[in-house]
């Protein structure tokens, strides 16, 4: 499946916030937000100072989770077509969607610095669900799968530094095991257990119109 490959600190940029998808520079004194904090190209400074219209704000508020999780346009609106037939509120059953992709869940044990890293150790076969390599990272995993680390990936110097210095914990939602090289999934994540900075309300309201 497609992904995005322009220049990513553009999209924080258009966003107006960190959405920390570069690792260790998003912490740096590098980082755009903190050199650039408004918005990319010649009118950028001035719309600073525009009052945003109520559909700008649902299109940001998409456009900025559709960008931390990495999914074209397409993917997104599948799978908010797919939460809305789903029981229970659209806007958590979205997130949860989102959360349980295997490049996701990739990140969130620690062994990619960003979600991007993550999505490229699943591409390359360096993650395996139930002890079976799977290469999409798309693929929704669910309650009680087992993810783990391939042998040769256990072994890299990148995998093992995200391990060592990354500051994130592992959710409530995953259990880690084997030195943080597997993780298990004991729940299904709520709403209360994603930390992203989504208003997913304002999504649904977009999207219903
Ligand atoms: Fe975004 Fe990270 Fe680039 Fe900063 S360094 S603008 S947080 S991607």
């Amino acid at each position: 499946m497609a992904r995005y490959t322009g220049p990513v600190c553009r999209l924080c940029r258009r966003e107006k916030m960190k959405l920390f998808l570069k690792g260790a520079r998003c912490e740096s004194m590098k980082c755009a937000i903190e050199r650039r904090p408004y918005p990319p190209g010649d009118h950028g400074r001035t719309q600073l100072r525009r009052k945003d219209s109520e559909y700008l704000v649902q299109l940001r508020e998409k456009q900025k989770a559709r960008r931390i999780y990495g999914l074209l346009e397409k993917q997104f609106r599948n799978l908010y077509e797919e939460a809305n037939r789903q029981k229970g509120v659209t806007g958590e059953n979205l997130l949860r969607m989102l959360e349980l992709r295997l490049d996701n869940v990739a990140f969130r044990a620690g062994w990619g610095a960003s979600r991007a890293q993550a999505r490229q150790f699943v591409r390359h076969g360096h993650v395996k669900v139930n002890d079976r390599r799977v290469t999409v990272p798309s693929y929704a995993l669910r309650k009680g799968d087992v993810v783990t680390l391939g042998e040769k990936a256990k072994a890299m110097i990148v995998v093992r530094h995200n391990l060592e210095t990354s500051d994130r914990t592992v959710p409530a939602w995953l259990e880690a095991a084997d030195g943080g090289a597997s993780v298990s999934l004991r729940d299904l994540p709520m709403r209360e257990h994603i930390d992203v900075p989504v208003r997913e309300q304002l999504i649904v309201e977009l999207y219903s119109k």
